[in-house]
């Protein structure tokens, strides 16, 4: 099949036998577009691509790798709301929270235009008379991008920004539920002035471009952003491949708020469902585990059981909708399945967990909120990656704080407090990447460090200044004057 929309190999679309349909799961007769699927010899030729544009691409100015950027964040930015619209389709997030995440898009390659320009090395002196010392930075060579479908265009753009400011390669393969916002933005970004080669796309099924991907010899280093159980297969297959692979892993959460005694109900409610629900509940940030203190529980419940009768699940394009539909079939029957096991185990389904029926066909769900939960259970332990949450009732903060560090996980956790003391001693103890007081675990800003620790990541952090820990690398240069 020709699809309209194809891989970007060596500068030129390059079509594939076979492609995939990408549907709107807002309304399911509504086909996005026909996106190629790539071949092991489409990866292969796309590495080719890389590895031959890499010694001209790793020496450019600052001057022209900013330009390229610059000129790729402006475009986003003006198509913004075009480019929010086509994810708010293919992904199901509301039409405000997609132009939110393209302008994001925009944002990050302007922030990494900058790092092109501030990038620099020390000199240090040596121990040795007469000798001098450089630490310098060098590109790491042809990345490999592996992403999934819940941020199409963030994320894409958080690794490919700095890999090319840095003066890398990149091949990259989104996730294939939803490439229609990652292949717009490599068209934008080779527009942009990218040497031919530079920018490879190539789309298609994990367990074939993915895996292709981490197995080639050529490519220096993968990062990486999905499941847990995937990340696991890639970091394998990095360390076992020669040679060795940098390997970046960005996996899941069972992120933890607190919402203690002296919190302020108000702020603590949108906390909550802001952070649990809102982009259906599919954020890896989302906090799917409420850890509510026993003097607060009951007015807590019932203030977030009033604010969810008001929150509105339609179709995401649609004005007036808070919470768009689940992504797609599978992850829609993933979330049904740990509404069941919640069931099950005892908890109590305080409000929501129904389907709905919207005027388009769709997968449209009724936030679940449990109670009555243990941290024992496996509502509280595995990540449902759906808007589906639960509370479990603590005796006081100490109890909170274990409850919230006891988990696989370590990405993302927040407090709803008004205690200064609490606050201070929450942000040092908690056992995540980040910590968010009185704000929800959802929502960072891109121009810090993003990641987690434990089971939700593993290597350098990503965004930020920080990322050049993994999109370069350190060379000592040692001189005899
Ligand atoms: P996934 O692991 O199923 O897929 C992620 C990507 O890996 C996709 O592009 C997929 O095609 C590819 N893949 C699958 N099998 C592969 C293989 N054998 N070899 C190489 N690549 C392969 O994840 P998903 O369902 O797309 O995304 C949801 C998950 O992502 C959730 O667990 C969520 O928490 C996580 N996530 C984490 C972050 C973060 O920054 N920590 C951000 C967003 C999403």
């Amino acid at each position: 099949m020709n699809a309209p929309f194809k891989n970007l190999i060596d500068g030129e679309w390059t079509a594939a036998a076979h492609a995939s349909r990408n549907i709107n799961p807002s309304n399911t007769g509504d086909v996005v577009g026909e996106y190629a699927q790539g071949t092991v010899e489409d990866l292969n030729n796309a590495v080719a691509a890389a590895k031959a544009a890499f010694p001209a691409w790793s020496r450019t100015t600052p001057q022209e790798r900013y330009e390229v950027l610059k000129k790729a964040s402006d475009e986003i930015l003006a198509r913004k709301d075009e480019l929010g619209r086509l994810l708010s389709r293919e992904e199901g997030k509301t039409l405000a929270e997609g132009i939110g995440e393209a302008a994001r898009a925009g944002q990050i390659f302007a922030f990494f235009a900058g790092e092109c320009l501030r990038a620099g090395g020390e000199m240090v002196p040596s121990v040795r008379p007469g000798v001098g010392v450089e630490i310098t930075r060098e590109p790491v060579g042809i990345v490999g991008m592996i992403t999934p479908w819940n941020f199409p265009i963030a994320i894409p753009a958080w690794k490919i920004a700095p890999a090319l400011a840095w003066g890398n390669c990149v091949v990259i393969k989104p996730a294939d539920l939803v490439p229609g916002s990652a292949w717009a933005l490599v068209d934008i970004i080779q527009r942009a002035g990218l040497p031919k080669g530079v920018l490879n796309l190539v789309m298609g099924r994990g367990s074939v471009v993915g895996q292709a991907l981490l197995e080639h010899k050529d490519v220096a280093a993968i990062s990486f952003t999905g499941s847990v159980a995937t990340g696991r297969k890639v970091a394998a297959a990095c360390i076992a491949s020669s040679p060795m692979k940098k390997v970046q892993l960005e996996m899941g959460g069972k992120n933890p708020l607190v919402v203690l005694d002296d919190a302020d109900l108000k702020t603590a409610v949108e906390v909550a469902v802001n952070g649990a629900f809102f982009s259906t509940g599919q954020r890896c940030t989302a906090s799917s585990r409420l850890i509510v203190q026993a003097g607060i529980h009951d007015r807590f419940v019932e203030a977030c059981i009033e604010r969810l009768k008001g929150v509105v699940v339609d179709d995401a394009l649609k004005a007036g909708t808070h919470i768009g539909p689940v992504v797609d079939q599978s992850q829609l029957d993933q979330d049904l399945k740990y509404i069941q096991i919640a069931k099950d185990e005892g908890g109590r389904l305080a409000f929501g967990g129904e389907l709905l029926k919207r005027e388009t066909p769709g997968f449209y769900l009724q936030p679940a909120l449990f109670t009555e939960t243990t941290n024992a259970m496996r509502i509280s332990r595995e990540e449902v990656f759906g808007p589906v949450a639960n509370i479990v009732r603590v005796k006081d903060y100490d109890e909170a704080l274990a409850v919230a560090n006891d988990t696989e996980f370590g990405l993302s956790s927040g407090i709803c407090t008004t205690s200064l003391k609490y606050a201070t001693h929450f942000k040092r103890n908690s056992e995540a990447g980040m910590v968010m007081v009185n704000l929800p675990t959802a929502g960072v800003d891109y121009h810090v460090p993003f990641g987690g620790r434990k089971g939700s990541s593993y290597g350098p952090r990503e965004q930020g200044a920080y990322a050049k820990e993994f999109y370069s690398t350190v060379k000592t240069a040692y001189t005899l004057a």
